[in-house]
């Protein structure tokens, strides 16, 4: 199998170190056809884009440098935050539509949408290593979240599942299956099982294999992701970003 793109980097417009410019000349020197700028939502604590409205400077500046990069696929989207417990996410709807892309993700530090929220899923998260029944809670609340955020806009991707705040990925999976929304294989952060990912391809859900990449030399580092595809036995027809 061969991946041809990689839908997850970060630029300066969040925490990212790189210019567009000089990511879409790092792509094109990893033999990638296409790529997704793909910033944090203005909730990240100390990692967000400054407002929404930067994700549109951010496809402004994109599509000034397309004309220099006529082999390469630029699109530009934004990974929102899931800021509530019924899927509230923090880049609003008017702007993502003018986006390419949108994927949505769960992080543990973010400035929640209300109280109720900071309580039961910032802190909440944070305690759940106490007891087995306050961990089962987390992890039913943290799913409901990032399934009705899957259902509620229209979701491209749903980033590293499972990657420091627990959900039932099995449930995500399906809720992705349903929506046409790709389910992440996170190169950047390897935490992933093979053996979750049997269980999740068997949902009938499409995976993608990223980056999540925050530096030029990072960008297009897919192998990782190719390799626990090919032990979880997934077929390219199953990778938004593979092929034979
Ligand atoms: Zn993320
Ligand atoms: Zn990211």
């Amino acid at each position: 199998m061969q991946l041809f793109a990689d839908y997850h980097i970060h630029s300066r417009y969040s925490d990212g170190r790189a210019t567009i410019r000089q990511l879409a000349e790092a792509a094109l020197a990893k033999g990638l056809e296409a790529i997704t700028i793909c910033d944090h939502g203005p909730n990240n604590i100390g990692a967000g884009v400054k407002s929404p409205g930067s994700f549109l400077e951010a496809k402004q500046e994109a599509r000034k440098i397309a004309k220099d990069f006529p082999n390469l696929e630029l699109k530009v989207g934004a990974e929102a935050n899931v800021i509530g417990l019924n899927g509230e996410i923090d880049v609003p709807e008017e702007i993502y539509k003018k986006l390419d892309w949108l994927t949505v993700g769960l992080h543990p530090y973010i400035w929640p949408k209300d109280l109720r929220t900071g309580w039961s899923y910032v802190v909440g998260n944070q305690l759940h290593t106490i007891t087995e029944g306050q961990r089962r809670k987390c992890i039913e609340r943290n799913t409901k979240a990032l399934v009705e955020a899957i259902r509620r806009h229209k979701v491209d991707v749903v980033a590293h599942p499972g990657l420091g705040v627990p959900v039932d990925i099995e449930e995500v999976a399906k809720a992705c299956a349903e929506t046409n929304t790709a389910f992440e294989i996170n190169t950047g952060h390897r935490y992933q099982y093979v053996s979750d990912l049997v269980r999740v391809a068997k949902t009938g859900v499409k995976f993608v294999v990223n980056s999540d990449a925050h530096f030029t030399d990072t960008v297009g580092d897919l192998d990782y992701g190719l390799a626990l595809l090919q032990q979880a036995k997934i077929p390219p027809e199953q990778v938004i970003n593979g092929r034979h």
